[in-house]
């Protein structure tokens, strides 16, 4: 917001411009501190099949409780991805997510991944050489991925995904519907599975045709024998929707909120006790 003068010379200096600057720059050096110091923790969200209930897989997800507050992901992820940090937070969640998910040797666990990761040259063969060293089947990994990468990087998101798909990992199109990927993305790319989007499971609380709309993506996917998760699911009538829709997965506060795994344990416990 800098205004010239009169004589177009001196302008008016923007403080609050400055401050913003460096609250990014202390939230930046915090965050590095956070990633090697074991601050940035996963949280596991149940993924329960639409047809029994029973969870079938867990979606990892970080979570920062740094000294000042919790902060949200939305906020500290583009900013790893902006200054060079996501690749080691990636790095950290992979492992630790996989380490707690030894201790559920029935579920599939699906962790995030930045289009930036992606990117890497080296992150395929990271994986590879991590999921060995942590013993861990990679049938049972799959990891979500937004379009993005997809436009504007196809080539080497095209490796990464082929290296990763050799050995078994699989690949869900995270967040479909919000953006630009198209039902050809999914192929093209050999997606396992599409994530509906939340802003779309909530859209069939208005009066809307948002409900046409979700039936007509999912049968597109099933055409394509891609399976569907919803994500976002917040009531039953919603949930039931999406079922007869044709979502074999589904996921959402309904079904369970992000939980330590210490809470996905007792769950767990509880639902083979019932
Ligand atoms: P996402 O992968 O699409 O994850 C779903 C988000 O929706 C999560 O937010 C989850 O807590 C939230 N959610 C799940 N069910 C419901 C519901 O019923 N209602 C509402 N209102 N929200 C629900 P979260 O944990 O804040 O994560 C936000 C995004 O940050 C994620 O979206 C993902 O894109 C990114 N993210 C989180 N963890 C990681 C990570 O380890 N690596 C990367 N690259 N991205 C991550
Ligand atoms: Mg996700
Ligand atoms: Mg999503
Ligand atoms: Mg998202």
């Amino acid at each position: 917001r800098a205004k010239a003068n009169g004589r177009g010379q001196a302008v008016e200096y923007d403080f609050e411009l400055d401050r913003e600057r460096q609250r990014v720059a202390e939230l930046e050096g915090q965050l590095k501190g956070a990633i090697n110091d074991g601050a940035i923790e996963a949280v596991f969200q149940p993924l329960v099949s639409a047809s029994t209930g029973a969870v079938t897989g867990l979606e990892a997800l970080a979570r920062w409780r740094s000294s000042t507050g919790n902060i949200s992901p939305e906020i500290f992820i583009p900013l790893a991805e902006r200054c060079g940090l996501i690749d080691a937070l990636g790095a950290h969640m992979l492992k630790t997510s996989i380490e707690h998910a030894r201790n559920w040797p029935d579920l599939a666990l699906s962790v995030n991944v930045s289009p930036i990761q992606l990117c890497n040259p080296e992150f395929a063969a990271e994986v590879i050489s991590l999921l060995q060293e942590l013993d861990f089947d990679p049938h049972r990994l799959t990891l979500e991925i937004t379009e993005g990468v997809l436009i504007t990087n196809p080539d080497q998101a095209r490796r990464s995904i082929d290296q990763l798909k050799r050995v078994g990992i699989k690949f869900a199109l995270d967040d479909f519907g919000c953006g630009y990927a198209s039902i050809g993305a999914l192929r093209q790319f050999g997606f396992d599975r599409m994530k509906i989007d939340r802003s779309l499971v909530s859209a069939l609380d208005e009066a809307t045709n948002g409900a046409d709309v979700l039936r007509a993506t999912i049968s597109l996917a099933t055409a394509l024998q891609i399976p569907v998760t919803a994500e976002g699911i917040e009531n039953s009538r919603q949930a039931a929707i999406l079922r007869d829709a044709g979502c074999d997965q589904l996921q959402g506060y309904l079904i369970g909120k992000p939980m330590s795994a210490r809470d996905i344990s007792s769950r767990l416990q509880e639902e083979a006790a019932a």
